[in-house]
């Protein structure tokens, strides 16, 4: 019965959708609306437009009404303004992370024992400057349901495998009804038992997380798990705020992963500020990630030395299970490294 009310409340236009589809679309796309809107000056447009051609620029309204007016260096700008260092000659790589070795078929990256993970969607509602999937070939991985034959076929055929991880681009960018199809089908693969998500989009576009996405996450057969993702205490208040409380309340376990970044979080107070704050809202911080070097996102990148130092000080400030474990990727290997 339940699931009958889920399923007919699917539609994407019921109003809660399209609150969320509007203010998608209202994103701001382009440097000169973002320096304008924010009274910054117009110095930075030249070095913004130019790194822009490379990655483009996205800000939902919502991350953008979290920042300082007239404040060049505010945390959350720093992560979406593109900048003259992106274009410093290459010291990273396309793919530092190895992803395109374990890609088992259109969409499924395997490189975990138990854990499989399904490239959604290459879109994003925010686009992060240091994010390490900004060179990921998304045009290759399958957009249409059908596209994903070859790889739900895989998972159905090795039961090592009990949780599928959705990750992209934000597979929250799926509508309802796309999504209500993708864990169906996951549904019907008896060995698996929890769905985790990935996504940026409760901290970003907080309207996403409605009552109806709450509700089928809770009441589908797998144990759901969402993974956020907020770097900076002032990311994690208002409308973002409520929507973790909407996801914690509605029964989920949800968990924060953040990536240490040089000029934005890489100091005891700010990162212990953000654990708290996250902690105080039931979401738990997970994972400190290590920057993956990247083409165009080095200068965002913090000395492991400092890193361990600034893990070090959170654990003699809070309770353990509010200090994010600091990992980084290493190709081949069998899970995150701690470091
Ligand atoms: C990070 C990652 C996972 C999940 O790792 P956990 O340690 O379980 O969070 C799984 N698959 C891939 C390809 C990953 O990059
Ligand atoms: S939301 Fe995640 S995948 Fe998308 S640009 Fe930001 S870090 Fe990258």
């Amino acid at each position: 019965m339940a699931r009958a009310i889920v399923r007919n409340s699917m539609s994407s236009n019921t109003p809660e959708a399209t609150n969320w589809h509007d203010e998608l679309s209202r994103a701001i796309r382009d440097p000169r609306t973002l320096v304008e809107r924010l009274g910054l000056d117009r110095s930075l447009l030249g070095a913004a437009r130019e790194s822009a051609e490379l990655f483009g620029v996205m800000v939902p309204e919502s991350f953008l009404a979290r920042m300082r007016h007239g404040d060049p260096n505010d945390p959350l700008l720093k992560q979406v303004l593109p900048i003259a260092d992106e274009q410093q000659p290459a010291t990273g790589t396309t793919d530092a992370v190895g992803d395109l070795d374990a890609r088992r078929a259109p969409g499924l990256i395997h490189k975990y024992d138990g854990r499989a993970l399904l490239i959604a969607t290459g879109s994003c509602a925010v686009h992060c400057r240091y994010c390490f999937r900004r060179h990921y070939p998304y045009g290759d991985e399958p957009r249409r349901l059908d596209e994903w034959d070859d790889a739900i076929s895989e998972l159905a055929a090795d039961s090592s495998i009990d949780e599928v991880i959705l990750s992209g681009g934000d597979p929250l960018m799926l509508t309802d009804t796309r999504l209500d199809q993708l864990f169906e089908r996951l549904e019907s693969i008896p060995h698996l038992a929890r769905l985790r998500i990935h996504t940026r989009l409760p901290v970003v576009l907080p309207s996403r997380v409605t009552e109806t996405l709450c509700l089928r996450l809770r009441e589908g057969r797998l144990t759901p798990i969402v993974v956020v993702h907020a770097n900076h205490p002032s990311e994690v208040v208002d409308d973002c705020a409520d929507a973790l409380e909407r996801l914690v309340a509605s029964g989920l376990t949800v968990l924060n992963q953040a990536v240490l970044l040089a000029g934005i979080n890489d100091d005891a107070d700010t990162l212990a500020e953000l654990c708290t704050r996250l902690a105080n809202l039931g979401v738990v911080p997970y994972y400190l990630h290590q920057l993956d070097r990247v083409e165009g996102t080095v200068h965002f990148e913090v000395p492991e030395s400092r890193g361990r130092q600034l893990v070090g000080e959170l654990e003699s400030r809070l309770p353990g299970y509010a200090v994010p474990r600091y990992v980084r990727e290493v190709p081949g290997a069998t899970g995150k490294v701690r470091l």
